[in-house]
């Protein structure tokens, strides 16, 4: 376990609201969010992506408002949300800040992981944040996702995100250490699972038995997360998050659940575009594109020579050799009409004809599938 988080590339850690938020008081933990800070930092100085996915913000708003431990109803959680939120994202920036790592909010609702525009535009968001080595930290957008759009829980939110951004290793804090055989606070025979290869029936009831105090989510949730991130090419570890430095414990031996895939994450993302997208369109190359494309370069604009379909940016399109032949399915950066006017085209055009500094590439070979 040990060596693979330390040698991770890009991280995504979620951390439950139990953690940050103390449970008799409703105040955040600050100390345990300072050491969480060291080790996010330790990451970083090993140059390694990280980013959050953060709970909290209707525990430390229910504080806020003045709204005790009651249930509370969709609007008023929705306000507790709104202000504990900027309370948040405040004490990670605070606590980053003193490692000057600069921290960036994003908060998203399942909408912006399925609706591909908007997927498209938290994935370049997400992606420019990291490249620019700041720590995303993301929440549900609680205040504005109603019932049908609501994630509801982090767990997936989390994996939806590892999955966008292509991350290697997602970690769940939370407060329970694993999975169980049973739930362990009912039956004291209950057994730690340590390692799950596959989710399989068994492994469901398992969880069905077993809860969590944490937030929304229940050992249902992150099995569903594992479920997600796995098919994204993402491991997966749940481990108790509780003690300080809950990183440099997973790192030194710590215990937790392990989900491991041997997928890996631009793997996943091509067998994703090759096999389960429709094609909106197509998109005709000449000799020289072909080539650079069998040798895993990006496509051009300069090497298009006709488009047909209607499409839009991030849509699915089939890459067509000079003959016609089918030679490769990728993710556009363009729309059609924008690629019909830059094809044949240097990128250094690009900005000159459509009035708008877009993608140098017509298709990303991070976004193209071969065969
Ligand atoms: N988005 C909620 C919050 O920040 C938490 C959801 C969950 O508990 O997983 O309070």
């Amino acid at each position: 376990m040990n060596d693979q988080l330390r040698t991770a590339k890009r991280l995504v850690i979620k951390i439950g609201s139990s953690l940050l938020v103390d449970q008799k008081t409703g105040a955040l933990r600050q100390e345990w969010l300072n050491a969480l800070a060291d080790d996010v930092a330790a990451c970083r100085a090993r140059n390694q992506d990280v980013l959050l996915v953060s709970s909290g913000a209707i525990a430390l708003g229910r504080r806020s408002l003045g709204l005790g431990d009651r249930t509370l109803r969709l609007e008023d959680s929705q306000a507790a949300a709104a202000a504990g939120q900027i309370r948040l994202a405040h004490a990670y920036q605070e606590s980053l800040a003193r490692h000057a790592v600069p921290v960036a909010q994003i908060l998203l609702t399942s909408d912006d992981t399925e609706q591909r525009r908007r997927y498209l535009n938290a994935r370049n968001t997400l992606t420019a944040l990291l490249a620019h080595g700041s720590v995303p930290v993301v929440n549900e957008n609680d205040t504005v996702a109603t019932e049908e759009i609501r994630f509801g829980d982090n767990d997936r939110l989390a994996a939806r995100v590892a999955a966008m951004i292509g991350a290697d290793w997602l970690v769940l804090l939370s407060d329970i250490d694993g999975l169980y055989s049973a739930d362990p606070r009912q039956d004291s025979s209950a057994a730690f699972i340590a390692e799950v290869d596959e989710i399989t029936p068994e492994i469901e009831a398992m969880a069905a038995g077993t809860g969590s105090h944490d937030g929304s989510g229940g050992m249902v949730t992150k099995l569903q997360a594992a479920r997600l991130a796995c098919q994204a090419g993402c491991s997966m570890i749940i481990a108790d998050g509780s003690a300080p430095h809950p990183i440099a414990r997973l790192e030194t031996g710590g215990r937790g659940t392990l989900f491991s895939t041997t997928a890996t994450p631009a793997s996943a993302r091509k067998r994703w575009i090759a096999g389960s997208l429709r094609a909106r369109g197509s998109i005709t190359i000449d000799a020289g594109a072909a080539q650079a494309l069998t040798q895993g370069k990006s496509l051009l604009p300069a090497g298009v020579t006709a488009v047909e379909g209607d499409f839009e940016r991030g849509d699915a399109v089939t890459v067509r050799g000079p003959d016609g032949a089918a030679l490769a399915r990728g993710l556009t950066a363009y729309s059609a009409a924008d690629a019909q006017r830059i094809l044949g085209h240097r990128s250094d055009r690009i900005q000159a004809i459509l009035g708008f500094l877009g993608r140098e590439e017509m298709i990303h070979r991070d976004d193209l599938a071969l065969g």
